[in-house]
């Protein structure tokens, strides 16, 4: 959690203003964060899309605010997280985020996880889990695992498979929902991972 003198926005606000990339020019609002930056659970997704950037704030279209009712309905509340992306500027036509955007954002992520220092990141997709965890496997392959990634310094990652890719095979909803669930219960019960 966020334990800084300044206020939080005051901490990060050369990310607000970042230039470092081509997307700077296309977006309508850098999407930063929502939720509290004074809680222990970071979720980390992939990029704004047009909702996202429109209002400036993460998971608040479809796709995202589903993962975020799905937390909500068990326990972890819009207080008890902070969420950011692993870019914070739209790419056009909602294109994957390219490695060149991912790697120019990397400073502004890895500042807000040492200002937040949360205890546990949910990585939210392939593009998470592999910018924080070195040499990951396939995301269905390590979801729900728990990573202390040596440059995280005992900070614990959890992989999850992203939600469109769940809201375009419905057959897995219910095993997506029973996963994130069990997840927020260990969470909960700071139970070792
Ligand atoms: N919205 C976001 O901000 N991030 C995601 O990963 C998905 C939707």
């Amino acid at each position: 959690m966020y334990t800084g003198e300044r206020s939080y926005k005051d901490a990060i606000a050369d990310i607000f203003t970042c230039h470092s990339c081509g997307l700077a020019q296309l977006r309508t609002n850098i999407v930063v964060y929502r939720g509290n930056p004074r809680s222990d659970v970071m979720v980390i997704g992939e990029g704004p899309g047009e909702k996202e950037d429109l209002q400036g704030k993460p998971m608040v279209g479809p796709t995202g605010s589903y993962l975020v009712e799905i937390l909500d309905r068990n326990g972890l509340t819009l207080k008890d997280i902070y969420i950011t992306n692993t870019i914070l500027c739209r790419e056009p036509q909602n294109a994957d985020p390219s490695q060149d955007h991912i790697r120019a954002c990397y400073p502004n992520i890895m500042k807000q996880i040492q200002l937040v220092n949360p205890k546990y990141i949910l990585a939210v997709g392939k593009h998470a889990a592999q910018l924080l965890i070195p040499n990951a496997k396939p995301i269905t392959q390590i979801a729900g695992m728990s990573f202390t990634p040596p440059h995280l310094g005992g900070i614990v990652v959890i992989p999850i498979p992203h939600p469109s890719y769940i809201m375009r095979a419905r057959s897995l909803t219910e095993q997506y929902e029973r996963l994130v669930a069990k997840i927020c219960e260990q969470i909960k019960s700071k139970e070792a991972f």
